[in-house]
């Protein structure tokens, strides 16, 4: 005979990460106790889509129970609260490995921010980022209980969880009848509100109520008195005439999933609480459109939200799309990178087709032309919805801008068939404003150039104020010609792509020569005439002390307070472009830099000065030395910039 395998518990602490994240929730969701039934629930419902996804594999899984369901059933006696679902369920591994750590990357990140965030608002929005999951439940439980058996597997590898929420948990191996997961939670003192059979229907119904499932509730009914088994039983029992009540099953929430119900039908909150459904995002969404697709070539459903503020995670490489898919309401597979391009990332949602095939897998969306179809219906949509933001609700449109505006900025680069689209939804800052919240449209820009004016004028560094700053602006601001300040990394990237606006060029003041078409009236162009003959000479010295470290001198159009600075060749990699791409590892050809002198600069007078003295090239070393540093870069040598510098002081 087979001896029963020996009961081994099996204790296990928290990744410190997990134990961390678990006391910021206890503290910062003390006020919003109710979200953690919300976060249970919608666990429950994505592991029923699960299992029939796989289902449709494998019937088998369903093991004659197909009818998938969320049960919330509370017991006062007891004081637990268990929330339960016979979807998929998980193994001892996943178990350890889902419960056990926080596992998403990042986390450590997080931490980090959270521990820096000064305010309790500040931590709020970050936790609301993060997602706060299965362990709410431990903000309103003094233990919790997991029971959990795989789909497909025998009763024997069900799996026992237990913990209080603090620093170790339980796990161990144990029988149970039924496939899926069990969460019973012991209720603290303080939570026992949610003993209560109208106050767990009114949190169902305002955020679960277009969950796919049936959500279903024990409550206590009265029964008919004309019933003839109640006479007997009241007769005994009851002296009152009191109505007999009965412990019925009942479905509290509508149960059906909310992108398949017509629009006019769905009140905002509704639209809301299913965005924090999908999304697990704490905070509210800050737009959506729900659109459906039928008659022509395609039928298909999509339901995508803009959220109000970016994940914590947004710029991880492994972040996961936040779009899920569902063919014929089946839920196939989320993180659906083919429904959308990289630069439209944040959105979140849902997606519904009739077409496609309910065994489609990854492979197959990569290379389906109704994927794609789909992909630039739902690309249409955002922008459009985007638009109408811009244009209408400009105060939510900046709060999207400042999420996810670097994200956008991707687009012209990605998607070059609505580049134009774009372009009309991207906001900078510039030379005529005073900080950098960026604002300013490409349309109100060429609204008003100045007379004449026929490009589009940008400077890009490292930080704003490397460009606010920057010398190269100097003749522009003597013109009164608005210059754009480009200081986020994917700058480089866009205006790589984004080479012209309504027939006007996007030109880099720091490239080439300064345009003829700032209109030098004849007095200027004399008097730049004069001075690249004076300065001839002292040029054509500093070239050759420099030689290794440029590519030529020469007196400079542009500048006219500023000593000296580094501009790239018209075809050439843009200075700040070269030092990002050598930040980030990447090779790239040796350029070297032109290096512009100011002839009305009195450094330039007295380098004509020296032109005999050993001191010449110190000085010429020190006037290339400040241009590259006036652009944001960095000194190969700065000891020898420090050296010559004090040498020329003392
Ligand atoms: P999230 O849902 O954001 O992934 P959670 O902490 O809520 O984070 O859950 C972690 C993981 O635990 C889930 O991704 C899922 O794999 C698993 N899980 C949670 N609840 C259930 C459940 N009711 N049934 C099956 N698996 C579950």
């Amino acid at each position: 005979m087979v001896k029963a395998p020996e009961k081994t518990v099996q204790k296990k602490k928290f990744a410190t990460e997990t134990k961390q994240v678990l006391e910021l929730f206890a503290k910062w969701l003390y006020q919003n106790k109710e979200i953690f039934l919300r976060e249970l629930i919608s666990n429950a419902s994505d592991a029923n889509d699960k299992l029939k996804m796989l289902a449709l594999k494998d019937e088998a899984l369903f093991d004659g129970d197909s009818d998938l369901k969320v049960w919330v059933m509370y017991n006062k006696a007891a004081k637990t609260l268990t929330v339960k679902d016979n979807g998929i369920g998980m193994t001892l591994d996943e178990v350890v490995e889902n419960l056990g750590t926080i596992a998403r990357s990042g986390t450590k990140q997080f931490i980090d921010q959270l521990s820096k965030a000064q305010s309790s608002d500040a931590n709020g929005q970050l936790i609301g980022q993060f997602g706060v999951g299965f362990y709410s439940a431990f903000v309103v439980s003094d233990r919790v209980e997991v029971r959990t058996l795989r789909a497909g597997q025998t009763n024997d590898q069900g799996v026992f969880w237990q913990s209080n929420g603090v620093d170790d948990y339980e796990v161990s191996p144990c029988e149970l009848t039924h496939r899926g997961t069990e969460i019973v939670m012991h209720l603290k003192d303080d939570a026992e509100e949610f003993l209560d059979e109208f106050r767990l229907r009114k949190i169902i119904t305002t955020y679960s109520d277009h969950i796919a499932y049936p959500i279903v509730m024990f409550v206590e009914k009265p029964v008919a008195d004309d019933d003839d088994q109640s006479s007997d039983k009241t007769d005994e029992k009851e002296e009152k005439k009191a109505p007999r009540k009965e412990i019925q099953e009942e479905v509290v929430n509508q149960a059906n999933a909310i992108w398949t119900v017509p629009k006019k039908e769905v009140k905002d909150d509704e639209y809301e609480a299913f965005y924090k459904h999908v999304s697990h995002d704490f905070n509210q969404p800050l737009a959506w459109t729900h659109n459906k697709v039928e008659g022509g070539k395609l039928e298909y459903t999509s339901l995508l939200y803009i959220p109000s503020e970016a994940p914590f995670d947004l710029w991880n490489r492994e972040y996961k799309h936040g779009l899920k898919l569902y063919v014929q309401r089946v839920f196939i597979l989320d993180d659906a990178k083919n429904l959308l391009p990289t630069y439209l990332r944040f959105v979140k949602g849902v997606v519904d087709s009739n077409d496609l095939p309910l065994n489609v897998s990854r492979e197959v969306l990569q290379n389906s032309s109704t994927v794609d179809m789909i992909r630039s219906g739902c690309v249409k949509r955002i922008l459009d919805l985007l638009g109408y933001l811009a244009e209408n609700e400009p105060d939510k449109y900046q709060k999207f801008w400042s999420a996810f505006g670097a994200v956008l900025k991707e687009g012209p680069a990605e998607d070059f068939t609505n580049k134009d689209k774009i372009a009309e939804l991207l906001r900078f800052t510039s030379t005529r404003s005073d900080d950098e919240k960026q604002t300013l449209s490409l349309a109100q820009y060429v609204e008003r150039m100045t007379e004449g004016q026929d490009k589009i004028y940008y400077v890009i560094a490292d930080s704003y104020r490397a460009a606010k700053n920057s010398p190269h602006l100097e003749l522009f601001e003597n013109k009164g010609i608005e210059v754009l300040l480009l200081s986020d990394r994917v700058d480089e990237w866009l205006v790589s792509r984004l080479t012209e606006y309504k027939g006007k060029s996007l030109v880099s003041i720091a490239r080439g020569e300064v345009d003829e078409a700032l209109s030098m009236d004849e007095k200027e162009k004399a008097s730049i005439k004069a001075s690249e003959e004076a300065f001839s000479d002292v040029v054509k010295q500093a070239q050759e002390v420099l030689k290794d470290r440029v590519k030529s001198v020469r007196t400079s159009k542009r500048l006219t307070s500023s000593a000296s600075c580094i501009v790239a060749d018209e075809d050439e990699m843009s200075v700040n472009l070269r030092r990002m791409l050598i930040e980030s590892g990447q090779s790239v050809p040796d350029m070297k830099p032109i290096l512009e002198l100011n002839a009305k600069h009195p450094l330039l007078l007295r380098l004509k000065s020296e032109m005999q003295d050993d001191k010449f090239a110190d000085l010429a070393h020190v006037l290339l030395d400040q241009a590259i540093l006036a652009e944001g870069g960095q000194l190969d040598d700065p000891n020898a910039f420090v050296k010559r510098m004090n040498d020329l002081v003392s």
